[in-house]
C-alpha cells in the first residue's frame, strides 16, 4: 500500500531525492567512494557545498545582492541564539506567533533587551497579529514566517526600516516571495529541504560586525562565511541531500511553479475542512498556512474511527501537535496532490458513514 506522508518534520522528500541520496551513500558519482567516507575538503565535496549555496541563493533570488548562504549545524534552535549573539547589541523585537517564536525569544533574552512587539498567545496562536507599531531603534525584528504547530503563516511582511530576521524552517522554498525584505533568515532542513542535521542560513553580509561582544568562533557568522560553512566538518549527507532537493526544485520549474502547486493543494484541503460538517479548521482564515493545515473533529468521539480510516488508507503522520490536538496535515513541497485527494476522500468517508 502506498503511504501518504503528512508528517510535520522530519517529513516527506521527493522520491527521486531519496533514491539519489541513498545511491550516493553507496557511491558518489562513479568515484568508487561513498559520500560519507570522503574528505569534506575534497574537490568533490567542496563543489557540492558551493552548488548548494548557489542554488539556495538562486531560488530566493538573492544572487549578487550582498547575501551569503551557509549550511550550519545545531538546527533552527541554534539559530535562535546565534542570531541574537551576532546581531543583538541593545534591543530586539519579536513577534510571538507560537511555540518556536517563544523559544526564540527565550534564547534572545540572554543577549539583550527583547520586546515582544505583538503576540497571538491569548488565542492559542491561531492567527498572525497585524497592525502593531514597530520601534525604529531595534537592532532587528524577528518573525516566524510559518508556524508549523498552529498552522499559521504570514501573507504580508510588516513594513519597517529595521533589519528583518526570520525563522522560515517550515516554509522556505514553498512560495514566490520577496526574500530581499529579510536581512537574515534560517531554516532547519528537515521540513522542506532535506534530512535533519543541517540548517540553511541566508544573511546579508552588511548586517555583521556591529555588536560589541566577543563571539565564539563556531557561532560567529563572519567566521562561518570565511570558512565556507566548513569551520569544522559539515554534515555532508544532510548538505548533499539538501542539494538534491534544490536541484529538484530547479527541475520542477523553480519556487514559483512549486508555490502554485502548493496553493492548489492547500485550497483543496481547506475547502474540504470548511465544507465537511465533521471537521473544523483551527487557524483563523486569513492566517492559514499553505504548509501545515490544522483541523479538529467537531465530535471528538469519532477520533478512533477517523484514525482507523486514515490508517487503512495509508495516511501517515496526521496527528496534531499536543498544544492544538486534532489533526495537522503537513503538505510540504514533495507531497503530491494525489496524497491530498486521498486525505479528502477519507474525510468524506467519515461524513458518509455518519
Ligand atoms: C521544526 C522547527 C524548528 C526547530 O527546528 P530544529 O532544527 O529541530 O531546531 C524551529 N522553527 C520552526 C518554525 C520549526 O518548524
Amino acid at each position: 500500500m502506498k503511504i501518504h506522508n503528512f508528517s510535520a518534520g522530519p517529513s516527506i522528500l521527493p522520491k527521486d531525492v531519496i533514491d539519489k541520496a541513498s545511491g550516493a551513500v553507496k557511491e558518489l558519482d562513479n568515484s568508487g567512494l561513498s559520500l560519507i567516507e570522503i574528505s569534506h575538503r575534497s574537490k568533490a565535496f567542496i563543489s557540492i557545498m558551493e552548488e548548494a549555496c548557489e542554488l539556495a541563493l538562486k531560488h530566493t533570488n538573492l544572487n549578487n545582492k550582498g547575501y551569503k548562504a551557509l549550511f550550519l549545524q545545531g538546527g533552527a534552535s541554534q539559530q535562535f541564539l546565534m542570531c541574537a549573539y551576532n546581531l543583538l547589541d541593545n534591543k530586539a523585537g519579536y513577534v510571538n506567533t507560537g511555540t518556536w517564536s517563544t523559544k526564540a525569544i527565550k534564547e534572545a533574552k540572554l543577549f539583550g533587551d527583547v520586546i515582544e512587539i505583538a503576540s497571538s498567545k491569548e488565542n492559542n496562536f491561531n492567527y498572525i497579529p497585524k497592525g502593531y507599531d514597530i520601534p525604529s531603534d531595534l537592532d532587528y525584528l524577528h518573525l516566524t514566517t510559518n508556524n508549523t504547530i498552529f498552522g499559521t503563516q504570514y501573507k504580508e511582511i510588516p513594513k519597517t526600516t529595521v533589519p528583518l530576521v526570520a525563522d522560515m524552517s517550515s516554509d522556505i522554498f514553498s512560495r514566490k516571495f520577496d526574500y530581499s525584505k529579510f536581512d537574515l533568515f534560517y531554516a532547519g532542513a528537515q521540513k522542506n529541504m532535506g534530512p535533519a542535521g543541517t540548517t540553511l542560513v541566508i544573511i546579508k553580509e552588511a548586517l555583521l560586525g556591529k555588536v560589541s561582544r566577543r563571539i565564539p568562533s563556531i557561532l560567529d557568522y563572519t567566521v562561518q562565511i570565511k570558512g565556507g560553512s566548513m569551520f569544522n566538518t559539515p554534515p555532508v549527507f544532510a548538505v548533499y541531500t539538501s542539494l538534491l532537493t534544490l536541484r529538484w526544485i530547479e527541475e520542477k520549474g523553480g519556487i514559483e511553479v512549486i508555490g502554485e502547486k502548493n496553493s492548489l493543494k492547500a485550497n483543496r484541503l481547506y475547502n474540504e475542512v470548511d465544507r465537511n460538517p465533521m471537521f473544523k479548521g483551527f487557524a483563523s482564515e486569513e492566517s492559514r498556512s499553505q504548509m501545515n493545515v490544522t483541523f479538529n473533529l467537531v465530535d471528538a468521539e469519532l477520533t478512533d474511527t477517523f484514525d482507523a480510516m486514515c490508517n487503512d488508507n495509508g495516511i501517515s503522520g496526521l496527528k496534531g501537535h499536543r498544544s492544538v490536538g486534532g489533526y495537522r496535515a503537513s503538505i510540504y513541497n514533495a507531497l503530491s496532490i494525489e496524497s491530498v485527494e486521498k486525505l479528502i476522500n477519507c474525510m468524506q468517508l467519515l461524513e458518509q458513514k455518519k
